[in-house]
């Protein structure tokens, strides 16, 4: 039940039934309410969707925006800090129409706004937000149509503020709002010199592409100056990075932005907001460390700091306190989906039985090899694993010289792994494992294939290495007797998973249960509500996965929501610019010639050309 930190990694939302089963509840710790996903899981199947499926819990994500609100708000009052607290919902972070209106309905109750980063992003804004007491953040280079945009929010009462983040926006802006006579609420970026350490957090720092230095924002103040608008620059805003692992960076970086604020202040400006981006970290690992995949911090910590932050500065210079604005994405919507998939099969590194001893007519090499397993024992470990690689490779040689037959080949590997497997049995009674054997577990790991794509479904863990919580969601109450990684069905080498969460940070294999003939293995791939659904891509032509939400009732009991059907083939075919129809046709014609080559009967082409059309039709994944 320890095995997959659940405990460490699930924030209270997860847990394992009686019966091994994974359960998930709305409510952190409160597992009277929870649903068991094999029981989602088998009401999806009734509905008809094949996996893999991702699945949202709905108020997972109005648990989290109220977790962040109520914590500022409590971190607020218990410091006395007079102004208050704003959330805005970058909707880079997850921009799937479900997720946008799920975090507007909810966030209604706190004003919690929402972060264009884009031209497309803002109309998506501006159709889904009601309140114009929340704020819309428009980040991002703009052109004139996003700043006209902007303008039209402005005008229709929305609290829009249009963020300069590079210097050539501002004449822009300047001319645009006179045009449309409209006093627009403005922000700069700033480019901090607070970096911090974490995967994704090149946006801060000096060097950051992003925001002005400090010469250019004093730029900034004397054209609105000049032209008469300085009373429009109302927020500051900067971005270290997503996924700061470490508190000590948010707080060196807070620290220097109200330093930044109180300048403003001083220099006239009508500050009202001070907004720190995003940032705050998920603990995807459950190690509670700086590691990239966690954070060494709770988000009470998080948001006293923050608020202490400010106003020790802020107080020192005797300015106002600000509205805090925060762009926290991952933190809001990470926990909300999961990614079902089922196992479709397993390979194992068992070799064949050996004999005891070889035929004489052995080849020599084959012969070496298989002295150097019988000579093995715990002291010579490290000389028989130097010696089997050099045989393994003298075989291998004597293969392409022509030298030994293909059998011979696959008879010199048996041999082989035979040994390292020996060895790894051996290894375990070793104090401590030399440099070169340490990852011969892994070597010797099952390989479970999996329903989904890496690149569609996890592209992160492809791309930049992140580590998400991966565990079967039943037979929990089964101790796993195999250790695996997974991999996908994209047939490229990159489609795996060969990196999990651990104690320690990282580890190479999982613990798995053995497959079994009759009955489906489902695993879950947990907190990947973030970045990943508009980041995955249609390598192999795998497309997008069909999507359920579900709702928890109080009871305890769930509600279908929502179901989108994933990707059909013609979709796919269509989004890399095929004409299905067009495709039909030609492919009518292939079948019409083999008719009249005689290669296949009518009868059979219309057979053929029907499985055709159901193939287009049909799920991109297997389909059982
Ligand atoms: N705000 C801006 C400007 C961003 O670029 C990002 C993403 O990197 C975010 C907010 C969201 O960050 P996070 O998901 O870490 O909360």
């Amino acid at each position: 039940r320890e095995l997959y930190g659940i405990r460490e990694w699930g924030a209270g939302y997860f847990g394992i039934s009686d019966s091994g089963e994974l359960l998930v509840t709305p409510e952190p710790g409160r597992f009277d309410k929870a649903v068991s996903i094999p029981e989602v899981i088998a009401g999806i199947q009734e509905r008809g969707l094949d996996m893999p499926v991702l699945l949202r819990i709905e108020n997972i994500l109005d648990t989290q925006i109220t977790l962040i609100n109520e914590s500022f708000r409590s971190a607020m009052s218990g410091l006395g800090f007079k102004g208050s607290y704003l959330g805005a919902y970058p909707i880079k972070v997850n921009q799937q129409h479900q997720v946008v209106e799920a975090v507007t309905r909810h966030g209604k109750k706190y004003h919690h706004g929402l972060e264009a980063g884009s031209k497309a992003e803002l109309v998506a804004a501006m159709g889904m937000l009601r309140d114009t007491e929340a704020v819309l953040v428009c980040n991002g280079y703009k052109d004139e149509e996003f700043i006209d945009l902007g303008l039209h929010a402005t005008q229709l009462g929305f609290t829009c503020i249009l963020v300069v983040e590079m210097p050539g926006e501002l004449p822009l802006i300047i001319e645009r709002s006179k045009a449309k006579k409209v006093k627009p609420i403005l922000g700069v970026r700033v480019k901090l010199s607070a970096q911090a350490n974490g995967l994704w957090s090149e946006s801060g720092g000096d060097r950051s592409i992003f925001g002005l230095n400090a010469t250019q924002i004093i730029d900034v103040i004397d054209r609105l100056k000049e032209a008469d608008m300085l009373d429009c620059l109302q927020l500051l805003h900067y971005h270290l990075g997503s996924q700061i692992p470490n508190i000590r960076e948010i707080r060196n970086a807070v620290a220097e932005a109200s330093r930044v604020y109180a300048g403003l202040v001083g220099e006239g400006a009508n500050m009202r907001y001070l907004d720190l981006g995003g940032g705050l970290a998920v603990d995807y690992d459950g190690t509670q460390t700086n590691f990239m995949s966690s954070r060494n911090y709770t988000l009470d910590e998080y948001c006293v700091d923050v608020v202490e932050g400010v106003m020790t500065v802020l107080d020192e210079q005797g300015v106002d306190h600000p509205v805090i604005v925060t762009e926290s994405g991952r933190a809001v919507v990470a926990y909300y989906s999961m990614l079902l998939f089922n196992v479709l099969d397993a390979a194992r590194f068992e070799p064949d039985p050996l004999p005891e001893v070889l035929p004489d007519d052995t080849n020599i090499h084959i012969r070496h090899l298989f002295e150097t397993l019988q000579s093995l024992n715990l002291r010579n470990i490290q000389e028989c694993f130097n010696d089997i690689l050099y045989y393994r490779d003298e075989v291998r040689q004597a293969f392409s010289h022509g030298k030994i037959t293909f059998r011979e080949r696959a008879q010199g590997e048996n041999v082989f792994w035979e040994t390292i497997r020996r060895i790894a049995t051996l290894s375990r009674d070793l104090p401590s494992l030399p440099h070169e054997l340490e990852g011969i577990g892994q070597a010797l790991s099952d390989i479970y294939y999996c329903n989904f794509s890496v690149f569609q479904s996890l592209p992160d863990a492809w791309a930049i290495g992140q580590l998400f919580p991966i565990m079967p969601v039943h037979r929990l109450d089964e101790r796993p007797t195999r250790e695996g990684i997974l991999a996908d069905i994209t047939c490229d080498c990159d489609g795996k998973i060969d990196r999990f969460i651990d104690r320690q940070g990282v580890k190479r294999t999982m613990p798995l249960h053995e497959l079994k003939e009759t009955d489906e293995y489902y695993l879950g791939a947990f907190l990947v509500g973030a970045y990943q659904e508009t980041l995955g891509d249609l390598h192999n032509l795998l497309g997008d996965t069909n999507v359920v939400t579900i709702r928890v009732r109080d009871n305890g009991e769930f509600d279908f929501v929502s179901e989108l059907e994933g990707d059909t083939v013609e979709d796919i075919l269509s989004y890399v610019e095929y004409d299905t129809k067009h495709l039909l046709t030609r492919f009518r014609e292939t079948a019409e010639n083999a008719v009249r080559d005689g290669r296949i009967t009518a009868g059979q082409r219309r057979a053929i050309l029907q499985a055709y059309k159901t193939g287009l039709q049909g799920y991109t994944y297997f389909e059982r």
